[in-house]
């Protein structure tokens, strides 16, 4: 049976080999199938020991044991080799190259309203007003009464508004309790002159509400910000002065400006105020209507129910008031000629104003 031996030999040899070439932790597996599992060549030769001359038995029965645990001993080596490979190539392809040009990331912005707000700010601070806010669900008292609107007053035809339906109401009516969506900022001013000692200064930025239907120059939400003062000898001269400061802040030096009989049933007088056109900067164009000119705000000195509504005595103290549509602001800052542009979430309008302004 030196045959059996001669093969023993060629295998140990061979399984040096194909293990050298056994590249990858699979293809180890699959040798020690082809020489160990079941049917494998060195199996199947131990099963031919019994028919080997009983004299030579042993000797070749301890040859083919010992390649046999050669060749678990070597398959153990080769997977923790290819296993100690893998990591290094792991580790190289997961390595940080500190040289490599970075990738672009995706940074958000303000949205144009968002950011007018900022600088009406920063200009209003400025000018010494500080930042008071109020709620935006508000009481009919509030958002008309204790402004100088009293029921049935025709003037509440100026704010279509928002109610809050009475609970289990069917067709639904408006609350009891007179609970709406606030039509303006103003009712803020009314809480500002509750809570705080004059002198007032203060802007009441924030987020309004009316029935209206939805075209380029009307939505149901808007954004203003009104400005209040309240002090002893405040008159229509500071307004003015203030607010043709303001406008040059906003647009700039050369801005020319103008002031306009008004009409609002909480102040008296009441102004409109108005800048030279921002498209044309004053022949006058389609923008501008051909006028020249293009209204931004309206304003006026508080009227005396209203500074006694807030609590204030009229005959210490005199206030002026102002408001203005943030999003009439924006349009116009931009040159924008649809307000469903901004309250639209298209980012290829919105990624416009990433630069900020
Ligand atoms: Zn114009």
């Amino acid at each position: 049976m030196t045959d059996l031996r001669a093969r023993l030999a060629r295998v140990r040899a061979d399984a040096r080999d194909r293990l050298a070439a056994a590249g990858d932790v699979a293809a180890v597996e699959s040798l020690r199938n082809a020489l160990l599992g079941r049917s494998g060549e060195l199996t199947l030769m131990l099963r031919e020991l019994p028919g080997v001359d009983p004299e030579q038995r042993p000797q070749v029965g301890q040859l083919a044991n010992a390649i046999r645990g050669e060749i678990e001993l070597a398959m153990k080596a080769r997977l923790g080799e290819l296993e100690a490979h893998a990591l290094d190539a792991r580790l190289a392809s997961e390595a940080i190259d500190m040289s490599a040009p970075g990738r672009p990331v995706r940074v958000g912005h303000l949205h144009p309203t968002l950011s007018v707000e900022r600088d009406l700010r920063e200009i209003f601070h400025a000018f010494g007003f500080e930042i008071f806010e109020g709620p935006e669900i508000e009481t009919e008292a509030m958002n008309f009464e204790a402004l100088n609107i009293p029921p049935d007053h025709p003037s509440r035809d100026l704010w279509d508004t928002l109610y809050v339906a009475e609970p289990g109401s069917d067709p639904p009516r408006p609350a009891t309790d007179g609970t709406i969506l606030r039509t303006h900022t103003s009712p803020v001013q009314i809480r500002a002159m509750r809570e705080l000692t004059p002198p007032i200064r203060v802007i009441t930025p924030g987020r309004c509400f009316r029935y209206e239907a939805v075209d380029a120059s009307h939505n149901f939400e808007f954004f203003q910000v009104e400005g209040l003062v309240v002090d002893r000898d405040t008159s229509l001269a500071d307004l003015k002065g203030m607010l043709e400061e303001f406008a040059r802040a906003l647009y700039g030096e050369a801005t020319r400006t103008r002031f306009r009989p008004g009409y609002y049933p909480f102040t008296e007088p009441s102004v409109a105020f108005d800048v030279s056109c921002l498209v044309c900067g004053g022949p006058g164009c389609p923008a501008c209507g051909r006028s020249g000119w293009m209204t931004i705000l309206g304003a006026g000195m508080v009227h005396p129910s209203v500074l006694r509504a807030g609590g204030i005595d009229p005959d210490a103290y005199q206030g002026y008031a102002f408001g203005m549509g943030l999003d009439r602001i924006t349009l116009l800052r931009h040159g924008i000629p649809d307000l469903r542009l901004l309250m639209g979430a298209d980012l290829r309008f919105l990624s416009q104003f990433a630069g900020g302004r």
